[in-house]
């Protein structure tokens, strides 16, 4: 194939240059008929400048055409008697000559000879490669198989990667984990490594942290690096202690699916329960927000539920990065789930990404400092600032609902409860704290109860 083909090979046979030259002494001679021709031709123009005298006379070639010799319309006067016309043109006609129509006959002649022979020869290597293609393909799987094997090499050698210990227990724990491709896009020193561990003491990790902190790239990193294990590579980390896992569950960005008329809510539902269908408890789960599409309390209900299903039913290892701060609650009902957070220092009014994952939970969005650091107009930011101090004046007297999310608090006060959502008194109860015991006769007390036991049975 080395000798037989040429280096660059044309799309198609009809281009010409398939065969490499010293392949057929026919094929080569032709090229040379051909080759020679064409300087002739080319060799034709000062020769023929000085018989005339028009020093404007042109040599060109067009594929309707073939070859002519070009005399602008001035110089009609000095066109010899042998030039044959062939085109006329607005400002020039177009002649040839019987002898260069023997120039262009030889090269023609020898180019239809060309492709006529190189078929010929193409068609010879295809049929002798065809009796060989077993071990041509053998040779291209061994090839292949080696090509991956020696990147996984050169990568693990660049990005300073670590053998993983692959086990059928049940513990992940990544030391220094890295994320192979944003690593490589910043200087390297740049990029924080991150601790992890999913395991028997915790397998869910509630993931908090204001947008842009670094949850995604966290979350991901996870994935890709038990996939980079499970396909035989080193893995970007100091240290990997990897379950053998039989699927990873990924729900991340729903955009490309957006184009094909669903909407984010359903594209992240429809994953959501293909994922709570199909995990094991040997199974990896990615969960990058889900119920952001829908009202908050929705999506904190279905995300809460979630959880606590992959909890109770799946028993799976799983990261769910979220910025719905109520569910940080449930690693304090449910054994299983850990929170992390990816923390940011405040600067004054600005926030600095420290890109670090830490235990607990995160106890504020930031949202308007990430706003800022996105390049929101500064009268919008000011404004935003307006209504959330007025927001969270409105919920600090009791107040319900939207300001309750952790976003509206300052970092000093202790913790509000955030599940109050959940937890809003029963009707009765809140009857009950309105009732003045001892301004009540015997008989209202009585029929207060009865009234009361109605609304409880109506109510539940
Ligand atoms: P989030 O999911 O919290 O909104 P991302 O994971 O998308 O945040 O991270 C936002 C950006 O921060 C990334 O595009 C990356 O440039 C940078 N980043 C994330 N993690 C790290 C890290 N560990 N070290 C350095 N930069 C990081």
């Amino acid at each position: 194939l080395e000798r037989a083909l040429a280096e660059e090979l044309p799309a198609t046979l009809q281009e010409g240059g398939v065969i490499r030259s010293g392949w057929s002494a026919d094929l080569d001679e032709a090229r040379e008929v051909r080759d020679g021709a064409v300087d002739f031709i080319a060799r034709l123009q000062s020769r023929e400048r000085e018989r005339t005298g028009i020093t404007s006379l042109k040599v060109g070639f067009n594929k309707d055409f073939g070859y002519y010799l070009e005399v602008t319309k001035s110089n009609l006067g000095r066109v010899p008697e042998d030039y044959v016309r062939k085109q006329t043109l607005a400002n020039a006609e177009r002649y040839f000559t019987p002898e260069l129509k023997e120039w262009e006959e030889k090269v023609f002649g020898a180019e239809e000879r060309i492709v006529q022979l190189e078929t010929e020869l193409l068609g010879a290597v295809r049929s002798e490669v065809s009796s060989s293609v077993t071990r041509l393909q053998d040779a291209g799987r061994r090839l292949a198989a080696l090509d991956v094997l020696a990147t996984f090499s050169r990568c693990a050698e660049r990005g300073g990667y670590v053998r993983p210990e692959v086990h059928t227990g049940f513990d992940l724990d990544i030391r220094a984990g890295r994320h192979p491709v944003v690593e490589t896009m910043m200087p390297r020193e740049e990029f924080i490594p991150n601790d992890i561990t999913l395991g028997e003491d915790g397998w869910i990790v509630v993931l908090t942290g204001p947008n842009m902190a670094g949850k995604s790239t966290v979350l991901r990193q996870v994935g890709l690096i038990q996939l980079l294990a499970q396909i035989g590579s080193f893995v970007p980390a100091d240290a990997a202690r990897l379950p053998l896992t039989d699927r990873i569950f990924t729900r991340v960005g729903a955009s490309d699916n957006l184009a094909r008329g669903q909407s984010t809510f359903m594209v992240e539902m429809s994953e959501t329960g293909a994922i709570v269908h199909g995990a094991s408890r040997r199974s990896l789960v990615l969960l990058d927000e889900i119920g952001r599409g829908t009202s908050t309390y929705d999506g904190v209900s279905i995300a809460w539920a979630v959880t606590e299903h992959i909890h109770e039913n799946l028993g799976c290892r799983t990261i769910f990065a979220t910025h719905y701060h109520e569910l940080t609650q449930l690693g304090d009902l449910l054994p299983g789930v850990k929170n992390m957070n990816v923390v940011v220092r405040e600067v004054g009014d600005d926030i600095v990404f420290l890109r670090r994952l830490m235990d607990g939970g995160a106890d504020r969005s930031y949202g308007i400092q990430v706003a800022r650091l996105a390049g929101l107009p500064d009268g919008v930011i000011a404004r935003a600032r307006e209504l959330l101090a007025e927001l969270e004046g409105t919920h600090s007297h009791g107040g319900e609902g939207l300001g309750r999310r952790g976003a509206h608090r300052p970092r000093s006060e202790a913790p509000p409860d955030q599940l109050s959502i959940f937890q809003r008194d029963h009707p009765v109860v809140d009857h009950l704290r309105a009732v003045e015991p001892d301004g009540l006769t015997p008989r209202e007390a009585l029929d207060l109860l009865y009234k009361l036991k109605k609304e409880a049975g109506d109510q539940t």
